[in-house]
C-alpha cells in the first residue's frame, strides 16, 4: 500500500471526511497537490496559517529557534515564551498569560480559572458557566459541555456538569438565566465561527459585559477563531468596546504550529497558583517564536488591509447570483448559498479554490496577507460556483 490516501484511510482514525486531495507544498495563499494542481487557499487550515504557507519571516523565526532549543520543560525559563506573553499583554492590556497547545486547552484553562475564582470569592456552589446556544468551544468533554450545540453531545454523555446555554442576542434571557443560577462566568464568541459565522449584536455584547461586571461574573471571550487580526481588529472583542476578564485564543496565533493561550485580566491574574494548572508542551519555544513573528506583524497597517479586503469580499458576494446572504467580520466570512454549501465547496475544489463550510454556509478564512489579485481570482471562482 503506497498510495497515501489509502494508507491514511487504513491507519488514521476515521474522524475526518477528507477531500480526495493530498497537499504537498505551497507558498503564501497558494498550495499544490501531489498531481501538481494549484489551489488558492481560502481556509488557511481553518484560520491557522495567518500569513499563509511557508511564510519567510515566520519560517526564519521558527527555524532560528529550532537550532537553539526545541523544547524545555516548564521548570525552566525560555525567552520566546516570556516575550510572547509580554507582547500579548502589552497589546491587549491583559495581565498574564497561560500557554497550552490548542483552543480547547485555552478554554479549559479559562473554565478552571472561573471555577476557582468563584469558589474563592463567591462560594463553591457558584460553579455554573453560561454559554450561548449555537456556540463552539472545543472537543474535550468539558469544552463540549460548554459548546451549545446538542448534536456534538450525543453519545458522549455524561459531559462535565455545570454548563447552561442561552440564546445569542437575547440579553433578557441571559440575565434571567444568570439571576436564577449561581453563575461563575459567561463565555461567548463575538463571532460564532463553527455556528455559521454569525457576529453577536453590539448591544447584546455591551449589556452582557456590563451585567457581568456588576454581578462579579467573569466575562470570558473565546477568540480561538476570531483572534489575531481575523476580524480586522487584533481581537474581536475590540470591535465591541468591552474589556473581558479572560480571552482565549489559538488557531492563527502560532501561524501554523500548535499553541493556545488564555489571557488573564486584572481580576483573575493571580487565581492560578503553583501546581493549579500546567502543560508539558505549553509555551513551547518553537511555537512561541513563530507566534511572536505573527503577532508582531498584526499592526494597524495590516488590520487596515484586512478591513479593505473584507469590504471587497462582502461587496463581491452581496446580491451575487446564487448568494442569499453574507455574514461575518473582517476576513471571517460566511456565505449562505442557494445551492447546498457542500456542493459549492466541492465545485470550488475542482476549480482550484479551497473553501470551508460552517453549518449551511460556505466559510472563508483566507490568510490575512492574501494578495489582492489572488483574492480576486478566488472570489471569481467561488462566485461562479455559487451561481445557478
Ligand atoms: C476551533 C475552535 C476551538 C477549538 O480549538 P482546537 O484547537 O481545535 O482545540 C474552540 N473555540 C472556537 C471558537 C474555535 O473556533
Amino acid at each position: 500500500m503506497n498510495n497515501i490516501k489509502d494508507v491514511d484511510k487504513s491507519y488514521v482514525a476515521n474522524t475526518y471526511n477528507r477531500f480526495p486531495v493530498e497537499i504537498s507544498h505551497g507558498k503564501g495563499s497558494v498550495v499544490y497537490d501531489t498531481d501538481g494542481k494549484r489551489y488558492i487557499d481560502m481556509g488557511s487550515g481553518i484560520g491557522v496559517t495567518a500569513f499563509g504557507i511557508s511564510d519567510d519571516e515566520w519560517k526564519s523565526a521558527v527555524t532560528g529557534q529550532l537550532s537553539k532549543v526545541q523544547h524545555m520543560s516548564n521548570l525552566y525559563y525560555t525567552e520566546p515564551c516570556a516575550l510572547l506573553a509580554k507582547m500579548l499583554c502589552e497589546k491587549t492590556g491583559m495581565k498574564k498569560v497561560f500557554f497550552g497547545n490548542s483552543g480547547a486547552e485555552a478554554n479549559e484553562c479559562a473554565i478552571k480559572i472561573a471555577r476557582k475564582y468563584a469558589a474563592e470569592n463567591k462560594g463553591e456552589d457558584y460553579y455554573t458557566i453560561v454559554t450561548l446556544e449555537n456556540s463552539f468551544h472545543g472537543r474535550t468533554l468539558t469544552t463540549l459541555a460548554a459548546t451549545g450545540q446538542e448534536h456534538y453531545h450525543e453519545l458522549f454523555k455524561p459531559l462535565t456538569p455545570g454548563f447552561v446555554h442561552t440564546p445569542a442576542n437575547d440579553f433578557e434571557a441571559l440575565k434571567a438565566l444568570c439571576d436564577k443560577t449561581k453563575t461563575a462566568a459567561i463565555m461567548i464568541e463575538c463571532v460564532q465561527g463553527e455556528g455559521g459565522v454569525i457576529p453577536l449584536e453590539a448591544d447584546f455584547v455591551k449589556k452582557t459585559a456590563e451585567y457581568a461586571a456588576e454581578n462579579n461574573i467573569l466575562l470570558m471571550v473565546d477568540e480561538v477563531q476570531t483572534g489575531n487580526g481575523r476580524t480586522g481588529e487584533l481581537y474581536a472583542y475590540m470591535n465591541y468596546g468591552i474589556q473581558p476578564d479572560v480571552v482565549t485564543t489559538a488557531k492563527g496565533l502560532g501561524g501554523g504550529l500548535p499553541i493556545g493561550a488564555a489571557l488573564l485580566g486584572e481580576k483573575v491574574e493571580s487565581v492560578l497558583g503553583f501546581g493549579d494548572h500546567g502543560s508539558t508542551f505549553g509555551g513551547n519555544p518553537v511555537s512561541a517564536a513563530g507566534a511572536i513573528s505573527i503577532l508582531g506583524r498584526i499592526d494597524d497597517k495590516l488590520l487596515g488591509e484586512v478591513k479593505a479586503k473584507s469590504k471587497f469580499v462582502f461587496d463581491a458576494f452581496s446580491g451575487a447570483d446564487g448568494v442569499e446572504s453574507v455574514s461575518g467580520m473582517g476576513l471571517m466570512v460566511g456565505i449562505k448559498t442557494v445551492k447546498p454549501a457542500g456542493d459549492v465547496v466541492k465545485s470550488c475544489l475542482e476549480n482550484g479554490v479551497l473553501c470551508l463550510t460552517a453549518k449551511d454556509k460556505v466559510r472563508l478564512l483566507p490568510a490575512l496577507n492574501i494578495p489582492q489579485d489572488v483574492l480576486e481570482e478566488a472570489v471569481g471562482i467561488i462566485k461562479r460556483a455559487c451561481a445557478q
